[in-house]
C-alpha cells in the first residue's frame, strides 16, 4: 500500500482545492481519500509526504501523433519505414508519460503502429502512458492525411474502412471531415467526407462500442460531423453560434489543439516550416481562437489535445496547451479539468482516469508550485516532482 499526503489536492472534477488530504492506494487504484489528521494508515504502507505542494490527477492528451517527430517540415519523413515509425513512437510515448501525461489518445498513425505500441506498453516492453489508439485515419481520396490514412469514397467504402480498423483493434475511429493545414494541396475550410459518409462512420464505430473523432476545421465539415453524431470535433477552427448550440445539445466535445497553429505561427517559414502550411495557418489562427472562446463561453465540453507531432509541437511539451487555453480565456481550473476529467470523458475512460477519487486509477502528479496561479509551470518537468502511473512511480531519466 502507498499513501500520498497532499498539502493541496486538485481532484480533476470539482472547483475546490482540498487541503491536507491523504490518498491511500492499493495496487493500481485509489482506495480512499481522507483528511491527513483522520487517515487510517495501514502499518506497512509506504508514505510519501507532499504537504507543501499540489497533488493532481495525471494529465490526458486527447490528440497526439506519436509517429510524427515535430519537425519543421514533415515531408522528408513521409516515406519512413514502419520500423522507424515504431521506434520513434515508442520514444515519444515515453516523453509524453515523463511529462506527466499518464493517458494519451493517438488520432492518426501510419500503419497500425500506435495500436501495436499500445500492446507493447501493456506488455511492459516499452514505457508509455495509457494509450487509446486509432490506427490510420479515414479520409477521401487525396484528402487531408491521405499519406498515411485509408482513402474511402462513398458510404460503403467508409463502412469497410471502419470495419477494417476495428479488425486491426483500433480503439477509436478518426475521420477527416475537412481539409487541413499540414497536407499540401488541401484546404482547411473545405468539407471532405460528406454528411452521408460521416453518418456511416459514426454508426459503424458506435455499433462496436467505439467513439468517433473528426478532424474538422471548416464550418460545413464541422456541421456535418456534429450532425452525424461525432463524439469529438478536433481543432474546430470555424465554429459558429448554430454549430455551438448543436454541440451543447448533443454533448459533442471540442478538442481545440491550440498548440498546433500557435507553434506554426511562432516559428514560421524562417524555421523551415513549408510555405503552404504557414500560409494556411495564417488564415485559420484568429478564427480558431475566437471559436475556442465562443465554445468555452457557451459551455461546450472542451478537452485538452495538442496535435503533438506537428511542427515544433514536441511530444513531452504537451502541457503548453494548458497555458494556451488559459491565455485564450479559460480559467486555470477549467484548463486542468479539460486535461483531466473532461479529457477522460472524451476517451470514454471517465470511470477510470482523470480524477482523484476512490476507485480511480492512481495516476497522480506531485507538483511544486501552484498550477492555479501559473498553469504554465506544468510545462517544466522539474516542477512535476513525481509521476505515478497506476500507483507506480515513473522513472524520469
Ligand atoms: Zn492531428
Amino acid at each position: 500500500m502507498l499513501v500520498i499526503n497532499a498539502g493541496y489536492l486538485i481532484d480533476g472534477i470539482s472547483d475546490e482545492v482540498k487541503l491536507r488530504q491523504s490518498i491511500l492506494i492499493e495496487g493500481d487504484r485509489i482506495l480512499r481519500i481522507s483528511p491527513v489528521d483522520k487517515a487510517e494508515i495501514p502499518p506497512d504502507a509506504q508514505i510519501v509526504n507532499h504537504l507543501d505542494g499540489y497533488v493532481m490527477p495525471g494529465l490526458i492528451d486527447c490528440h497526439v501523433h506519436l509517429c510524427s517527430p515535430g519537425a519543421a517540415d514533415p515531408r522528408p519523413y513521409k516515406d519512413d519505414p514502419e520500423s522507424i515509425l515504431a521506434f520513434r513512437a515508442a520514444a515519444n510515448a515515453k516523453k509524453t508519460l515523463q511529462a506527466g501525461f499518464t493517458t494519451a489518445r493517438s488520432v492518426g498513425s501510419k500503419f497500425d503502429v500506435d495500436i501495436k505500441l499500445q500492446k507493447a506498453i501493456k506488455e511492459g516492453i516499452v514505457v508509455g502512458p495509457r494509450l487509446v489508439a486509432s490506427g490510420r485515419c479515414i479520409t477521401i481520396t487525396g484528402g487531408h492525411g491521405h499519406g498515411g490514412g485509408i482513402e474511402a469514397d462513398g458510404p460503403w467504402e467508409v463502412r469497410k474502412a471502419v470495419r477494417t480498423l476495428i479488425k486491426e483493434d483500433a480503439d477509436v475511429i478518426k475521420v477527416m471531415a475537412t481539409g487541413g493545414v499540414m497536407t499540401e494541396g488541401v484546404e482547411p475550410g473545405a468539407a471532405e467526407l460528406t454528411l452521408e459518409e460521416l453518418v456511416v462512420a459514426v454508426e459503424e464505430a458506435h455499433r462496436s462500442g467505439r467513439k468517433a473523432a473528426s478532424h474538422a476545421q471548416g464550418n460545413t465539415g464541422i456541421r456535418n460531423a456534429v450532425e452525424a453524431g461525432i463524439d469529438s470535433i478536433e481543432h474546430g477552427v470555424f465554429l459558429d453560434a448554430g454549430i455551438i448550440e448543436m454541440m451543447t445539445q448533443k454533448g459533442t466535445a471540442l478538442v481545440p489543439t491550440l498548440s498546433a497553429p500557435h507553434n506554426i505561427s511562432i516559428y514560421g517559414i524562417e524555421a523551415g516550416i513549408p510555405q503552404y502550411a504557414v500560409d494556411k495557418n495564417t488564415r485559420v489562427l484568429e478564427c480558431h481562437l475566437q471559436s475556442f472562446r465562443m465554445a468555452y463561453e457557451a459551455g461546450v465540453s472542451i478537452a485538452l489535445g495538442t496535435d503533438a507531432g506537428t511542427p515544433f509541437n514536441y511530444h513531452g511539451s504537451n502541457a503548453g496547451e494548458l497555458e494556451l487555453m488559459v491565455k485564450a480565456g479559460m480559467s486555470p481550473m477549467d484548463a486542468i479539468k479539460a486535461g483531466t476529467s473532461a479529457a477522460a470523458s472524451v476517451l470514454g475512460l471517465q470511470d477510470d482516469v482523470g480524477r482523484l477519487a476512490p476507485g480511480y486509477m492512481a495516476d497522480i502528479l506531485l507538483v511544486k508550485g501552484n498550477p492555479l496561479e501559473n498553469v504554465g509551470l506544468l510545462k517544466d518537468p522539474k516542477n512535476i516532482t513525481k509521476v505515478y502511473l497506476g500507483g507506480a512511480a515513473i522513472s524520469r531519466s
